[in-house]
C-alpha cells in the first residue's frame, strides 16, 4: 500500500502549480503552437515563421518567429512569470478584449515544462535585443543580443518533467498534422499575416498575407476548391460575417474543412458549423458537409471567452439569433450563386454512366431526393448489388465465426433496416448500413494480400489535398497500402491514386479517397484506437450499404447470410448495435397478451 502522507492540507510549491496548470494549456505540442502563434498575432506581427524538427523521437524543436511589437528586457523576464500579461488589467477589460490571449498564461506554462530560448527586439524605441533561457521554469539566463525587431520563441525538451504527455511525441503520431491543420486555421482568419510553416525544411504551408481571404484559400487548398466558392457577407445586428462557403457540388463526409473563426478566434464552434449546414437545407445529403472558410465579426461583448482553458470553446449570448443568421446569409448567397455544377476532369464519363452516381455524389444535387427519403430503382439495387459482392468474393468472406448463427429474412423496413428471425427464434431489427460495416470490418482487418483484393482503377484519380490532408494522407500511406491502396505523391500535396480495395468497388472514385483522409484527419485520436483500426473501420464504413438503399430480398438475405459468418455480428465496428432482438416473451409483453 502507497503511504500516506497525513492528513494535513499542504500548500503546493509554485513549480508544481505551475506544472499543473501548464496541463490545462499545453497539453501537447500543437497547443504550444497556437499559443505562441496567438501571442505573435496578438502583437501585431505581419509575418509569422514556424519551424518545426522533429525525428525517431518526435517533435524535437519548435520555433515561432514573427515581426510583431517585440519586448525590452524586464518584460522578456516577466513574461514567463504565471498571470503575467500586458493585454488587461482587470476582468471588465475583457469584455471589450479583441486580443486572443489575456490570461498570461501561456508562456509560464511552456516555460513550465520545457526548455525556452527567447530572443526580442522592441520594435519601437529598443535599444539592444534581450535573450532568455529558462528550462523547467527556472531563468538560466539572460543575455544582451542583437536581433531584428519582433520575438524569436525556441521550445526543446518538450515535456521532459511531465512523461505522462510525452506520449503525444510518438513518432508517426498525429502531431504535425494537428499542428499543420492548426496553421491552415490561422491562415484562414489571418488573411492579412504571411505565414511560413516548414518541419524538417520541408515547406508545408505558404500565404501572402495579402490581405485577401481568397488569395489565401487559393495558396493553401488549390483553386479546385476555390473555384467551387461563394462569397458570403452580411452585417446583421451584432453579426458582421465573411468569408466563403462551397456550391453544393463541393461537400465532405464530415465538418473537418467547416472553418469557422469567432473575431478572428480559432473556436470549436458546433453550433455555428450546423448553421452553415442549414442553411444548404436540401441541397447537400444528410451526410455531406459543405466547405466553408467564415470569420463571425461579433461584438466582443457578446462573447465570453473565458470558459476553456486553452479558449477553444466560447460563449456566445444569443447564439440562437446569430446561428439564424448565419443559416439566413448561407442560404441567400446559395440562392443568388450559379450552382450549375461543374464536373471535374477525369469523372465525367464515369460519373455519367455509372448508374450508382446520384445516389452518393454531390454533382447533381437538383436530381437528388430530400434526405431521409429512401433510394430506390435500377441504379440503387445495382449499387447494393456491387457492394454487396464485394463483400461475398472476398477469400475471407468464410469470416472467422463459426458459422452456426442463422438469420432468417422477413423483410425491409423503411430502406434502412431488416427484420430477421434469430437464431433462437427471436424478432431481429438490424439496422443494415452497420451490419454491411461490420461485414467489411472484419474483411479488412483480416485483408493480408494486396494483389489479390486490390483492383486497379482504368484512369488514376487525381486528388490535390490541403497541407493538413497530405499530411495525413503522408502518415497513412503505409497503413493504406497494406489495406490494397495505391497512391503515389506527384507534385506539392498531389496525389495519383491507382488502386482501391476491392470492397470499395466503384472503380474511378477517388474521391472516396478523400473522404477516408476526411475522417481520420476529423476523427478524435486522443484516446481513440490505433492508426490501423482507425483505418479499417473507416473503410467498412465507406464501402457499406447505405441506409436508404432499398435492398430486394435476396439481397436482404445474403448481407444476413454474410453477417452470420462473422466473429462479432451484434455490433457495428464503432460499437453501435447493428441489431436489436426482441423475443416472443418480451412481444407477447409489449401487447399485454400474459
Ligand atoms: P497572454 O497572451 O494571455 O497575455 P502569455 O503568457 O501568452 O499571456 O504572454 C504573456 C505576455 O508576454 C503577453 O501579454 C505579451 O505582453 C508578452 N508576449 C508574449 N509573446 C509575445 C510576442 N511574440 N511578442 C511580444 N510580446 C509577447
Ligand atoms: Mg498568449
Amino acid at each position: 500500500m502507497a503511504e500516506l502522507h497525513g492528513n494535513r492540507i499542504r500548500l503546493l510549491d509554485p513549480a508544481t502549480v505551475n506544472q499543473i496548470a501548464a496541463g490545462e494549456v499545453v497539453e501537447r505540442p500543437a497547443s504550444v503552437v497556437k499559443e505562441l502563434v496567438e501571442n505573435s498575432i496578438d502583437a501585431g506581427a505581419t509575418r509569422i515563421i514556424v519551424l518545426l524538427e522533429s525525428g525517431r523521437e518526435g517533435i524535437t524543436s519548435l520555433r515561432i518567429t514573427d515581426n510583431g511589437c517585440g519586448m525590452g528586457a524586464e518584460d522578456a523576464c516577466t513574461a514567463f512569470t504565471p498571470h503575467a500579461t500586458s493585454k488587461i488589467q482587470c476582468i471588465g477589460d475583457l469584455d471589450r478584449c479583441r486580443t486572443l490571449g489575456f490570461r498570461g498564461e501561456a508562456l509560464a506554462s511552456i516555460a513550465a515544462v520545457s526548455q525556452v530560448t527567447l530572443v526580442t527586439m522592441e520594435r519601437d524605441g529598443g535599444q539592444s535585443a534581450t535573450e532568455v533561457i529558462i528550462r523547467g521554469g527556472d531563468i538560466e539566463k539572460v543575455n544582451e543580443t542583437g536581433a531584428p525587431a519582433g520575438t524569436t520563441i525556441t521550445v526543446r525538451d518538450l515535456f521532459f518533467n511531465t512523461p505522462a504527455r510525452k506520449k503525444f511525441q510518438k513518432p508517426g503520431g498525429s502531431e504535425i498534422a494537428t499542428i499543420t491543420r492548426t496553421m491552415e486555421a490561422f491562415a484562414i482568419a489571418n488573411p492579412g499575416i504571411a505565414f511560413l510553416f516548414a518541419s524538417n525544411g520541408n515547406e508545408r504551408l505558404s500565404t501572402e498575407g495579402s490581405g485577401d481571404l481568397f488569395d489565401t484559400i487559393v495558396a493553401i487548398y488549390g483553386s479546385g476548391v476555390a473555384d467551387e466558392l461563394i462569397p458570403v457577407s452580411i452585417t446583421e445586428g451584432p453579426l458582421n460575417l465573411n468569408g466563403y462557403t462551397s456550391k453544393p457540388s463541393l461537400s465532405r463526409q464530415n465538418l473537418y474543412q467547416v472553418y469557422v473563426s469567432i473575431n478572428k478566434r480559432q473556436v470549436y464552434a458546433r453550433a455555428v458549423v450546423e448553421a452553415v449546414r442549414a442553411g444548404y437545407g436540401t441541397l447537400l445529403p444528410e451526410n455531406r458537409y459543405p466547405v466553408a472558410f467564415l470569420d463571425l465579426g461579433i461584438d466582443p461583448s457578446y462573447i465570453d471567452v473565458n470558459v476553456h482553458p486553452a479558449k477553444r470553446i466560447v460563449h456566445i449570448s444569443r447564439e440562437r439569433d446569430i446561428c439564424a443568421m448565419v443559416t439566413g446569409a448561407v442560404s441567400r448567397a446559395l440562392k443568388g450563386a450559379d450552382l450549375v455544377p461543374r464536373v471535374p476532369d477525369g469523372f465525367h464519363t464515369m460519373r455519367k454512366t455509372d448508374p450508382s452516381v446520384s445516389i452518393s455524389r454531390g454533382y447533381d444535387h437538383r436530381a437528388r431526393p430530400a434526405p431521409g427519403v429512401a433510394e430506390t430503382g435500377h441504379g440503387a439495387v445495382l449499387l447494393a448489388d456491387r457492394r454487396l459482392r464485394h463483400s461475398e468474393l472476398s477469400p475471407v468472406t468464410a469470416g472467422s465465426g463459426d458459422g452456426t448463427t442463422e438469420f432468417i429474412y422477413l423483410g425491409q423496413y423503411s430502406g434502412a433496416y431488416i427484420l430477421a428471425q434469430g437464431p433462437s427464434g427471436d424478432l431481429l431489427l438490424v439496422d443494415q448500413h452497420a451490419a454491411h460495416e461490420r461485414v467489411l470490418y472484419e474483411q479488412v482487418t483480416a485483408f493480408r494480400d494486396p494483389d489479390q483484393e486490390a483492383q486497379e482503377l482504368l484512369v488514376p484519380a487525381i486528388l490535390t489535398l490541403s497541407p493538413a490532408e497530405s499530411g495525413i494522407l503522408r502518415e497513412y500511406l503505409p497503413l493504406l497500402m497494406e489495406k490494397g491502396f495505391s497512391l503515389e505523391e506527384f507534385g506539392k500535396d498531389t496525389y495519383a491514386v491507382r488502386m482501391v480495395p476491392v470492397i470499395l468497388g466503384k472503380p474511378g472514385n477517388g474521391e472516396m479517397v478523400r473522404d477516408i483522409i476526411g475522417d481520420l484527419i476529423s476523427l478524435p485520436r486522443k484516446h481513440g484506437p490505433d492508426s490501423g483500426e482507425q483505418l479499417a473501420r473507416t473503410i467498412a464504413c465507406h464501402g457499406a450499404v447505405k441506409a436508404g438503399n432499398v435492398l430486394t430480398s435476396g439481397q436482404c438475405q445474403r448481407l444476413l447470410d454474410q453477417l452470420s459468418r462473422m466473429n462479432e455480428p451484434w455490433t457495428c465496428p464503432h460499437g453501435r448495435p447493428v441489431m436489436i432482438s426482441f423475443t416472443r416473451e418480451r412481444l407477447d409483453l409489449l401487447f399485454k397478451r400474459t
